[in-house]
Formats: C-alpha cells, structure tokens, sequence
C-alpha cells in the first residue's frame, strides 16, 4: 500500500478529547436525550454506543425507550417535553422510525437549538445558506476527518458520490464552505469514471459494495469512504475497492476503522456545541 492511512479511529480519539475539554470548562454538564423507539437489535447497539462515549467525555446522556407502537401523538407529546427541560441541550431521535410515525413530523417537532443530528429544516437551511447551525454528523465527521489528515481543502477539486440528506448534500454544502470546488455524482450520473479521474479530493457515500476502482482513482487523491456495507461472507467493505486504490491515492481511509468512528464523536461535539450556544459561548463559528 502506497497510500497514507487515515486513522478514523486515531481522529475520533482526538476529536473526544477536545470535546472532553470543553465540557469540563462548562459550568454544567451539557445533557443529551436519545429517543428509540422498538427495540431494532442495530439501533440498540447504537444507542448504547452513544450512552458509552457521552458518559466518558462528561455528557449526561440518557435513552428513552418506547414501545414500538407509541402512537405519533405521544411522541410528539415527549419531544415537546425535553424541548422544554432545561437539564437538555440535545435530543436525537434513532431513526428509522417505525413506518405507522411520519419521521419528517417528528424531526421538525425537535427545537432547532438541540438539534444535534442537524436534520431540522432550519439547520438545513443554515447549512445551505452558509449560516452557523447544527451540521449533520457524518458528513461533520468527513470534514474533521480531513482537517485530521492536514488535506488542503480550499481550491480542491472535491467530488462527492451519493446525494442523500443524511451525507450527500450536507457534505456538499460543508466543502463549498470550505472552498473546495465541489461536484456531486448520484446514479444518473453519466461517465462516473471520468468525474473520479478528476477528483483531488473523491468522497464516497453511495452504499455500493467495493464499486470504485483503482483505475478510477486520480493518482495522490484523497480518498474519503463512507460506504458500510456487508458482503455475504460477513466482511465489512466500503464503496471503494480499498487494497486496490491504496496503491494509487495518496491518502484513504479504511472500512472499517474510517468514517464511522467520527460520527459519534461529532455527535458528542454537536451536544456540545448546543450547550455551549445555549449559554451564549458559542465558539464554532462554522462546521
Ligand atoms: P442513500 O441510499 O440514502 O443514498 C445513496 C446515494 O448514492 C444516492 O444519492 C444515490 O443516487 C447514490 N448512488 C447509488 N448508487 C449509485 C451509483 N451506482 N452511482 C452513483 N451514485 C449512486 O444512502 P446514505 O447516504 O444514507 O448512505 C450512503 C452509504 O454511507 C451507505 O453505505 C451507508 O451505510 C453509509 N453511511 C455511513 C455512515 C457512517 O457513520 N460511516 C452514516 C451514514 C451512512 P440517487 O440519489 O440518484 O438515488
């Protein structure tokens, strides 16, 4: 492998520590409610991964669990509630929700101020417009990623694959704040190849097995790879043929170990971030 690894796990690390440094200097402990409705084995896990990392980096974190039947009123009814607790500063709905609850209704019910996945449509629109605003986690978690790795963003190339609300189209809207000339691919998209060719900075994030190619890579690119997906042996690949292309990127982040650890870790500074604009100390002027 010729290609500079970029440590997710190193980063989110360091990323947790910087966190851990800012609520210590709060005059509280910042609070983070998570909502899960149904007991989905996947979301379980994840919730209680997030339970784990708030507690260590001093964030009150606590779950709240519904039955998967919880008619919409009542949630709606709940998310009310913590919008209004004090003790709150973020509040995170695990998604996907059960398919008898409108998820749209739900996301917009969640005060824009504890917002911490960034999916309200006024923090949408922040994000767009180049307002500060809470900034969806993954894509939050690809921008420190590149900071970590001392990536020159301004006046790059950067080509983003997928066009999703959760990853796509925030990712988009992080780079052009960055001032990263930025494309975006999706699945019309025609000559794929030719728009990876071009990339100096290519971000994956398409859930496509394995589908970009060595000779797809532009030679030195940084490539950034958010897909997760299980092959049927079990083993957990990206979007990008990662032994391959590492023989031609200058810098790559693996599958597992890459991405996925820095969306907790923003998870956990977007809590922050929340407590700390609640208290008028707000210190992030942009994602
Ligand atoms: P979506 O399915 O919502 O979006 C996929 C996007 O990729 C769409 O915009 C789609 O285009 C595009 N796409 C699909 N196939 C192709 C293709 N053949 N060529 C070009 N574009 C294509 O997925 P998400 O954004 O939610 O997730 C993407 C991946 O990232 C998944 O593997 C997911 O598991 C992973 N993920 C990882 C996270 C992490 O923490 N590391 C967090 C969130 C997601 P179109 O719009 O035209 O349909």
């Amino acid at each position: 492998m010729t290609a500079r690894l970029i440590d997710g796990k190193a980063a989110a690390s360091a990323l947790r520590a910087s966190v851990a440094a800012r609520v210590a200097a709060l005059p509280y402990r910042p609070g983070l409610a998570v909502v899960l409705l149904g007991d989905d084995p996947a979301s379980m896990t994840y919730v209680r991964n997030k339970d784990k990392a708030a507690a260590e980096v001093g964030i009150d974190a606590s779950t709240i669990r519904l039955p998967a039947e919880t008619p919409q009123s009542a949630l709606l009814a709940r998310i009310k509630t913590l919008n209004a607790d004090p003790a709150v500063d973020g509040i995170l709905v695990q998604l996907p929700l059960p398919p008898h609850i409108d998820a749209t209704a739900i996301i917009e019910a969640v005060d824009p101020a504890k917002d911490v996945d960034g999916f309200h449509p006024v923090n949408v629109g922040r994000l767009a417009s180049g307002r500060p605003g809470l900034v969806p986690c993954t894509p939050l978690g690809v921008m420190r990623l590149l900071a970590y790795a001392k990536v020159t963003v301004a006046g790059a190339r950067a080509l983003v694959l997928g066009r999703s609300a959760v990853v796509g189209r925030p990712l988009v809207a992080l780079l052009l704040a960055a001032d990263a000339t930025v494309t975006v691919a999706h699945s019309r998209t025609r000559e794929l190849a030719e728009e990876c060719r071009r990339a100096e900075i290519l971000v994956a994030a398409m859930g496509r097995p394995e589908m970009i190619r060595a000779d797809w890579i532009r030679p030195g690119a940084t490539i950034i790879d958010v897909g997760i997906n299980r092959r049927s042996d079990g083993r957990l690949v990206g979007d990008v043929a990662f032994a391959e292309c590492a023989e031609v990127a200058g810098a790559i982040t693996p599958v597992p170990g890459g991405v996925g650890p820095m969306t907790i870790a923003c998870l956990l500074e977007n809590t922050v971030e929340a407590a700390e604009r609640r208290r008028g100390m707000a210190s992030r002027v942009t994602a």
